[in-house]
């Protein structure tokens, strides 16, 4: 049985003072569910659901050796069921997790406008017969990465709406090839996975991090806080220019 509960309330998504100086951007990845220009990541939760994906290999072993039709068969999918189940409860608590507490910590978050599609539809009917999709070369689903990144988004608008922040959606493009320092486009800034090194300055870093910050760096937020200070005070300034809670620069 599933309840399902309704309530209906008025928004006051005013915040008082929208402050800029917590503005984060945020690199979606791989081994790292997220980095954020400050620094900080989120590992992702693969290792996590390990012992889990053992589980789900070993029962499904087992199926193939019993009886089609039998009673056996049927017990066996819906154990196979509930451990998919489970594993689909951690990673959603997982994303919740990692949304609510940025957006505690934030009142403007910039993500890339990546396109990204909720592929939970397509998902649903291959739970008694999942992992055989051709994995991605990262190792790691990229329908399941494509629908964590989804819900994540949509989490984080939705709850930064609550609060009265702003998403900003940024053009992706060279995001990871940009030196934060000098400015310097070359796919040779990023010649290894985990270090970006400039072929012009020299500067080395973390790629998620240099990603990161430039992703920070493309909302234009330096150049919208000193037209709002110009003007009649930046917070209504802001309020106009962001006629929405999310919005693609
Ligand atoms: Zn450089």
């Amino acid at each position: 049985w599933y309840v399902s509960i309704q309530c209906e309330f008025a928004l006051n998504n005013h915040i008082t003072v929208l402050n800029l100086n917590t503005a984060i951007g945020i690199d979606m990845g791989v081994k790292r569910f997220l980095t954020l220009s400050d620094g900080n990541f989120i590992n992702n939760l693969e290792e996590k659901l390990k012992p889990l994906e053992n589980k789900i290999a070993l029962l499904q072993r087992r199926i193939k050796h019993k009886v089609k039709g039998s009673n056996n068969i049927k017990k066996a999918y819906l154990k196979l069921t509930l451990v998919h189940k489970r594993k689909a409860d951690i990673r959603n608590n997982f994303l919740h997790q990692a949304s609510t507490l940025l957006i505690k910590n934030h009142d403007v978050i910039v993500i890339e406008d990546l396109k990204v599609r909720n592929m939970s539809k397509s998902a649903k009917g291959s739970i008694a017969n999942p992992g055989t999709k051709v994995k991605a070369k990262s190792g790691l689903n990229r329908s399941i990465l494509n629908e964590a990144w989804h819900k994540f988004f949509t989490y984080l608008e939705y709850k930064l709406k609550l609060k009265g922040g702003i998403l900003i959606k940024v053009n992706p493009k060279h995001t990871s090839q940009t030196c934060i320092k000098c400015g310097h486009i070359s796919k040779d800034n990023r010649k290894e996975q985990v270090l970006f090194k400039c072929v012009k300055c020299g500067y080395e870093a973390n790629a998620d991090h240099n990603a990161a910050q430039n992703i920070l760096r493309r909302a234009g937020l330096a150049r919208m806080a000193c037209r709002a200070n110009l003007t009649r005070g930046r917070q209504q300034e802001l309020a106009e220019a962001y006629n929405s809670s999310s919005i693609v620069v």
